[in-house]
């Protein structure tokens, strides 16, 4: 008789988005003349830069013909998108990485969830709160126990150095779900603190290209002694509007070993090759065209588009009197709830009085109580219209 793991009967039964849907489906089907405005999941909704449109039409072509067709690749990814990632992301930064320590992937969402393939069950993770799902319910699978980093606005929602020993620390810079920002000198504290503890950052960067303060770190391997002790994560997602493509990549410095000596390069070129067959050609070409200068130009062009939702949403929040978070450096805003309302209800008030959907914090983790997060990821008259219907909601 087959048995479970029993791990997963720990999760809670229902993923965050999920249960936001089944509220929101349930409204607009009573309700089906109503425009909903959908300021909560994170997907984008602009299209695809055209550079990287015109390289997958190629890379299809290229598949239509026996003398260029491509069948499986190299389970760490192609050298031309590799190359161009070391090139544009990283040496500008005086950052200077081997192409054997980047791992291209389907995206950011799979590898931080299956990187405890190659740790230890026993380690003890530390994860912010609030947090991206991911983390959390893919380490509760393993059977690792959690603890909870707390983010709040006295720790400008970065955590508190913990005072106890922590094996693993996931850290998501800027932060979904708050649009918070690591500085230079905070996240220098966290890495002091992994070279300490030999402990290992997990550093999500998936939406780094969102900084626009030049002083802020784009990769934790700005930090000195970073490459000995951080893992970083990366995404074309929303970056490029990749998230129906899939395109992401890793990077597992030579430096890094577990405490016992082991490369984790090495275990995870070796899961790799195991488990994943590499992601299409056609994604990791249309990725490579981001880097092109009409790419760099055309990614830039829907970036901004999204920051000045955010920064829009930013004004008019504070101008009706609300505390708001993030929005600067980041496409989330993460906002107080007027009077202590408690989050899912300030969600149910906004989606039914105003026809506006946003993310209640709670479902981020118990310090997201007392928020609610909104994307900036919609067209711009969209953000306009859901921001006239607030200010009408406060009238
Ligand atoms: N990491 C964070 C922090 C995210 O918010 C998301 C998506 O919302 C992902 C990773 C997933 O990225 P990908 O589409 O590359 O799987």
């Amino acid at each position: 008789m087959a048995t479970i793991n029993t791990n997963y009967q720990k999760l809670s039964p229902r993923y965050l988005f999920a249960e936001i849907a089944r509220q929101v489906n349930a409204y607009q089907a009573a309700h089906p003349d109503t425009h909903l405005i959908r300021l909560g999941i994170g997907d984008v909704t602009q299209p695809l830069p055209n550079a990287a449109i015109q390289a997958m039409h190629r890379a299809v072509d290229e598949c239509a013909c026996a003398s260029t067709f491509r069948g499986y690749g190299p389970e760490q990814g192609y050298d031309f998108l590799i190359d161009a990632i070391l090139q544009h992301d990283f040496q500008p930064r005086g950052i200077h990485l081997s192409p054997s320590e980047v791992f291209i992937s389907d995206g950011a969402k799979s590898d931080t969830g299956n990187i405890g393939d190659i740790l230890s069950t026993q380690n003890i993770v530390g994860i912010t709160d609030p947090v991206y799902p991911v983390y959390a319910d893919t380490n509760i699978m393993a059977g690792r126990t959690l603890h909870s980093i707390p983010c709040h606005a006295d720790n400008a929602f970065t955590g508190d150095i913990p005072s106890e020993h922590l094996d693993i620390i996931f850290l998501c810079y800027p932060n979904n779900p708050t649009g918070a920002v690591m500085t230079k000198e905070k996240l220098t504290l966290w890495v002091n603190y992994a070279i300490q503890h030999k402990a290992i950052i997990l550093y999500d960067a998936a939406y780094e290209a969102f900084i626009q303060d030049d002083r802020l770190p784009h990769s934790i391997y700005e930090i000195e002694g970073a490459r000995q002790c951080a893992i970083e994560f990366r995404s074309f997602s929303k970056t490029a509007g990749f998230t129906g493509i899939r395109c992401g990549y890793t990077i597992i410095p030579h430096a890094l070993k577990s405490t016992d000596g082991v490369s984790l390069n090495r275990l995870w070129n070796r899961r790799q090759c195991s488990k994943f067959n590499g992601a299409s050609y056609i994604s990791q070409r249309g990725a490579e065209a981001i880097y092109t200068p009409e790419g760099q130009q055309q990614v830039r062009h829907t970036i901004q588009h999204y920051m000045r939702n955010a920064h829009y949403f930013h004004d008019c929040l504070e101008q009706l009197g609300l505390t708001v978070y993030g929005g600067q450096n980041a496409p989330y805003l993460w906002v107080s709830t007027p009077d202590g309302e408690d989050s899912w209800s300030f969600f149910r008030r906004l989606l039914t009085d105003a026809h506006v959907v946003v993310t209640p914090g709670e479902g981020f983790g118990p310090h997201g109580e007392g928020y609610i997060r909104i994307t900036s990821f919609g067209t711009w008259e969209d953000s306009l219209e859901a921001m006239e219907r607030i200010k009408k909601l406060y009238k």
